[in-house]
């Protein structure tokens, strides 16, 4: 066994391979960018080598940087983690030549599976299940529109050098096909420089199921079972689990030999994952096979007790695999959240800042957080946006899910936006519960888990939501006068009473609540009958309508009891400086509680700059200089972490000058555009 790693990463993978590393007495060491200096990753290494400037390609992506490291420290092996250099045959090689052990597949491996239609074709050799459809050599539109005839649509064009869902297109029909192929081609030059294109069945309502893999130098192979990651939303991962649900035993192993066929297929050693689409009807296709650790490795070894670091760092020192296929079983079911600074109702848009706020639910055997950073760190432009992955255990399905929400309802961050409540959302919704799951679930979910306001949600809103919300703060005050109360020398001060006294005031309190961003003047008046006391609530939006509802009750701790029109039901409130949100049974309601401006906020600089929020390419630039733009209109488009995304204007407002032009590289925190904000609104306001 090695007795010095190098980790070629950062972030949680490399904290989570540190922690294997340590558990077996192998020391660690980190390397690090400008941004990361005093990140927890280099903290809990041995050692650390600086490797250079924040963005990526000058630090983490320069394999001759990554080799100095290890030679300089004398580790004796490389663990790539996963992204970054981790399918980098390039760097495969370089280890190798330098003697440094690459925790990871051999090079041909790698190279196997670098394009889809050379993978597909060796897959096709070993009798491994593909989509029906053509990847050959002759790219003549006739000879592909041929193939999808025969075939039938709906099809699916997808270049062969793809990756992100880039250069993809769905064709419904014939008549479609010959504009689908002429826009996935210019897509796949774009991103890849490279048009070739394959052709296969578009199935409607796919799942996708994968299968860890492991295979050692000694012939030795094993699957460890599947996870299904149909939940994605821009063909990528947003919650997982494993096992998979209604998988028959017969279906699995099926699955899991045929895996294994596929690795043996190239030489296999090492984690490796195959990628599987898994049709209505039980039959299964290959999809690619990524050589490496995957990101949601966890849920497989909450299910299999098993530890895959532990097990890669074996295999790469040249020992057997730990177990054989008959000792490793299933036990119970685990469920993996990725949580990361974006926001999903703009597109999940990344998003960066300080985690002013950051306190995760207690880990225990049925909740693991692995993360890479602490309170009061910073997200950075520079990389990918995750947070963390909250993981969670339980006997079965149902019950891992009802720890999952509670994990999630306890999770608070604050000074980044992130996803929590929508994976909160989805989590709780009736199709999730019932496993109803294919990969548009997100899509066919969509009013469910953003909460869209068709009447009945907007009439609960008005009429439960908003007073819960509104009495919860009115309450909370309440009780915090109490408090001082008890601490003041009068405590019969008619100041501190908490009941409807006022001087010279109606017995009113009035505030405003923001929900998606329109406001709800609300005014809560405490009434009395009999010796009860209840509070009518009334609730404007935009001066059009008015609710009013009588309600009681009371709080505890987190937890909020209210009583409207006869019916009592329960909140747990997570409230933080403005912000507050109620999660019930069906989702999360966020609220910002709105005070009121007497002056000190204003911002009178109407100029500025809009920052790229993360590091990536120019893909279109949409609007010239000089134009004028309405509040939330599209200004470019930016692709990073495989994923484009729209920069909209913050308001509206004029375009001075765009510094960048489509194909640029551009580094996170840089200004994308001169923007100055129109005048009017603020003449308006004076
Ligand atoms: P990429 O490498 O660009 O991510 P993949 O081939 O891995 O592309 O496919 C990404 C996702 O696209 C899959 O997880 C699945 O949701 C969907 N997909 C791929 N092929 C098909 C197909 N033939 N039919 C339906 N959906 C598909």
């Amino acid at each position: 066994m090695f007795s010095k790693i190098l980790i070629a990463n950062r972030g949680e993978i490399a904290c989570r391979i540190i922690k294997t590393a340590k558990k077996i007495g192998i020391l660690t060491v980190a390397v690090y960018s400008d941004a990361d200096k005093d990140s927890l990753h280099v903290h809990m290494a041995d050692e650390a080598v600086y490797l250079g400037a924040s963005p990526s390609r000058e630090s983490y992506l320069v394999i001759e940087k990554v080799i100095a490291a290890a030679k300089k420290t004398g580790a004796q092996a490389i663990h790539p983690g996963y992204g970054f250099l981790s399918e980098n045959a390039d760097f495969c090689r370089a280890c190798q030549q330098e003697n440094i052990t690459f925790i990871g597949p051999p090079v041909a491996a790698i190279e196997a599976m670098g394009s889809k239609s050379a993978a597909k074709n060796i897959m096709a050799e070993a009798n491994v299940p593909l989509v029906p459809g053509y990847h050959g050599d002759d790219q003549n539109e006739q000879t592909l529109k041929q193939a999808a005839d025969d075939m039938g649509y709906p099809v699916l064009l997808k270049a062969t050098a793809g990756g992100g869902g880039k250069g993809m297109r769905q064709v419904w029909n014939e008549a479609e096909f010959s504009e689908g192929f002429a826009a996935a081609k210019r897509e796949a030059m774009s991103s890849f420089g490279d048009d070739t294109m394959l052709v296969e069945k578009y199935l409607t309502q796919p799942r996708h199921v994968e299968i860890q893999v492991f295979c050692d130098n000694h012939q030795n192979a094993v699957y460890l079972f599947e996870r299904d990651c149909s939940v994605q939303r821009r063909h990528q991962k947003v919650i997982e689990e494993a096992p998979a649900f209604s998988m028959s035993e017969f279906l699995r192993s099926k699955m899991g030999e045929t895996a294994i066929k596929s690795a043996q297929a190239i030489g296999y050693q090492g984690a490796g994952t195959v990628e599987f689409l898994l049709d209505v009807d039980g039959s299964f296709y290959f999809m690619e096979m990524n050589t490496r650790l995957q990101v949601e490795h966890p849920v497989t070894e909450m299910i299999s007790g098993q530890d895959l670091v532990e097990w890669q760092l074996r295999v790469a020192a040249g020992e057997k695999l730990p177990k054989t296929q008959e000792e490793l079983t299933i036990t119970g079911h685990s469920f993996e959240a990725r949580i990361y600074a974006e926001d999903p109702s703009n597109d999940f848009l990344p998003a960066t800042g300080q985690l002013n706020l950051l306190k995760t639910p207690l880990e225990s055997k049925h909740v693991r957080i692995d993360t890479g950073v602490r309170q009061g760190d910073e997200v950075s432009v520079f990389y990918d946006p995750m947070i963390a992955k909250l993981i969670v255990w339980d006997e079965n399905r149902d019950k891992a899910l009802q720890r999952l929400a509670k994990a999630l309802r306890e999770y608070r961050i604050d000074g980044v936006t992130t996803n929590i409540e929508f994976l909160y959302n989805l989590a709780t919704t009736d199709a999730f519960k019932n496993a109803d799951i294919d990969t548009s679930f997100i899509e066919k979910n969509h009013q469910a888990i953003f909460h869209q306001a068709d009447e009945k949600q907007h009439d609960e809103l008005l009429t439960k939501q908003l007073p819960t919300a509104a009495l919860y703060i009115v309450l909370a005050l309440t009780n915090k006068n109490k408090e001082q109360a008890a601490l003041s020398n009068d405590r019969h001060s008619p100041w501190h009473m908490t009941n409807a006294w006022r001087l010279n005031e109606p017995h009113n309190h009035s505030l405003t609540l923001a929900y998606n961003d329109i406001d709800y003047a609300i005014t809560i008046e405490q009434k009395r009958q009999a010796s009860a006391v209840y509070y009518q609530i009334t609730i404007s939006d935009a001066g059009t309508t008015s609710h009013t509802v009588d309600c009681q009750g009371e709080i505890e701790g987190e937890n909020i009891t209210v009583t409207i029109d006869g019916h009592r039901s329960q909140s747990i409130v997570a409230h933080h400086e403005n912000s507050i949100s109620l999660y019930q049974e069906h989702g999360v309601f966020s609220f910002s509680h709105i005070l009121p401006d007497h002056g000190e906020n204003q911002d009178d600089d109407n100029h500025g700059g809009l920052m790229a929020p993360m590091n990536g390419t120019m893909v279109s630039v949409l609007v010239t200089p000089g134009e004028h733009v309405s509040k939330d209109q599209p200004l470019v488009i930016m692709e990073a972490m495989k994923m484009e995304h729209t920069i909209k204007a913050p308001s509206d407002g004029v375009v001075n000058e765009v510094f960048f032009s489509a194909g640029d590289m551009v580094n996170g925190g840089a200004e994308l555009l001169d923007f100055s904000t129109l005048a009017t609104s603020k003449s308006e306001e004076a």
